[in-house]
């Protein structure tokens, strides 16, 4: 997996030597040597990791860290602050503008590559979101960067996976000056609790008794209901080779033991606030893709998702030797009901209607809105006397209950024409099908209307 990373510098032999190493491992290097021009360059969205020098004359690490934290455009992407100085107060600095992680001077090869690694993973993952999210932006979804550079990180749930208790207590109390925390002793129960409690942040210990955590971060990354959620990894100083397998089997980000109070609480805002943003990605594509297929006003399927999954059932029916019954059904005068009431109470017949369908169908059953008041349901294997219940059961249903209008002020009644027919078994083109539905249709409303008419095939 390789990725573009930007090192920023003022000292040209520090540059080289990231550079060497990162290229050395097939990463795509770019360089700036002050902080203005590594804006520039993370605002034209060309990097996926910076790595930033802390010292640097006119603007300092933390300021461009802060100022990359605090754009819209460049917030999601992972900086590692790299310091000669290794006091708590300089990573707590970092920290706090928001570093996802601190390296020290001179940087280790094996640290260094396994930090870029598994940011790169996580940079990448944002990424694909994120390009997917952009259409939700085109049809009005708030945009989850606003409130992201808003997000102070605070007010998350978090499980804690430590089986000593002058460790879990301690690093419970500190947590709980900003979040909800929840202390899981027993590393056995720990992934149910983690998958049954919609937590934003694990944060488990690597020196369990008798148990491996890296397996119980591994079976987390796995698991679907905990696949998202950010594990930070906390071990004695002398399990940090562990850490950094950690890392490579998805854990997000990790702290060794004696713990600085500060650092722990910084480091789970930083992981909180992008499990949030993301979540928020995530949420926005899940809602565009609603939207592409459902239609506003009933909720039922639109016709263009009909249209393109009718084609899939009608093909899995072929190849299975299964019937296929297919429905048009149209509201009798309808336009009779929008020129006498109105067009809202027009709407509401459709929407009460729709809530109708959906009680007489089954869950594979395809029902969708074809047009303004005519619709469509499509019935996996169903023949056409079955199929002829169904529908007779939901004229009924229609005709059976007036509908209420005008805010439950008034009732009316409704009734609609219902053309049937099937799949052809040797199968045959999904336009055929709607032709021929739609032909029983013409002769329900020619016969008289609030009737069904089958077609066999
Ligand atoms: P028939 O019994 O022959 O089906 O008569 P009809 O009046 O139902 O059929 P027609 O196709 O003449 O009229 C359909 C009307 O549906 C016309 C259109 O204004 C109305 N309509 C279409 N979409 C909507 C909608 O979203 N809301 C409302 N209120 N009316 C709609
Ligand atoms: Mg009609
Ligand atoms: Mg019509």
């Amino acid at each position: 997996m390789s990725a573009r990373i930007l090192v920023v510098d003022d000292v040209p032999a520090n540059v080289k030597l990231l550079e060497a190493r990162l290229s050395a491992e097939y990463f795509d290097v770019m360089t700036a040597s002050n902080g203005t021009e590594a804006l520039a360059i993370s605002r034209r969205a060309e990097c996926d990791i910076i790595l930033l020098d802390v010292m640097m004359p006119d603007m300092d690490g933390f300021e461009v860290c802060r100022r990359l934290k605090t754009d819209p455009a460049t917030h999601h992407i992972p900086v590692v602050m790299v310091t000669a100085l290794d006091s708590p107060s300089d990573r707590n600095r970092g920290l706090e503008a928001g570093a996802d992680d601190f390296l020290t001077k001179p940087v280790s090869d094996v640290v260094l590559i396994a930090r870029v690694r598994s940011l790169t993973r996580l940079k990448m993952m944002t990424d694909e979101l994120r390009m997917r999210a952009i259409t939700s932006l085109e049809i009005g979804m708030q945009a989850p960067e606003r409130t992201a550079v808003a997000d102070t990180g605070k007010g998350g749930r978090i499980l804690l996976v430590d089986d000593r208790e002058s460790s879990y207590e301690r690093l419970a109390t500190i947590l709980a000056a900003e979040h909800t925390v929840d202390v899981e002793p027993n590393p056995t129960e720990a992934l149910f609790h983690a998958a049954e409690g919609n937590y934003d942040l694990l944060i488990v210990s690597l020196d369990l008794n008798n148990f491996d955590g890296l397996r119980l971060c591994s079976q987390a990354r796995s698991l679907e209901r905990t696949r998202h959620v950010p594990i930070l990894a906390i071990a004695d100083a002398e399990n940090s080779t562990r850490l950094l397998r950690g890392l490579e089997i998805g854990v997000n980000d990790y702290l060794l033991r004696p713990i600085d109070k500060t650092e722990l609480l910084a480091r789970a805002r930083t992981q909180i606030r992008r499990r949030r943003y993301t979540d928020h990605l995530r949420d926005n594509v899940q809602n565009s893709i609603e939207m592409a297929i459902t239609d506003a006003l009933t909720g039922l399927h639109n016709r263009r998702y009909m249209e393109s999954h009718l084609a899939t059932l009608a093909e899995q029916a072929a190849t299975r030797g299964k019937p296929l019954a297919l429905m048009i059904l149209d509201i009798d005068y309808f336009k009779s009901i929008n020129d006498n009431y109105g067009h809202d109470a027009g709407d509401d017949v459709l929407r009460e209607f729709a809530v109708r369908v959906r009680k007489s169908i089954r869950g594979i059953d395809l029902a969708c809105r074809y047009g303004g008041e005519e619709f469509v349901i499509v019935m996996p294997e169903t023949d056409l006397h079955v199929a002829g219940m169904v529908a007779e059961r939901l004229r009924r249903s229609i005709a059976g209950e007036p509908f209420a209008i005008h805010k439950g002020t008034k009732r009316i009644e409704v009734t609609i024409s219902i053309g049937l027919t099937t799949l052809e078994q040797k199968g045959e083109a999904v336009a055929d099908v709607l032709k021929r539905a739609d032909t029983a249709l013409y002769r329900a409303k020619h016969d008289g209307r609030n009737r069904v008419v089958s077609q066999a095939a």
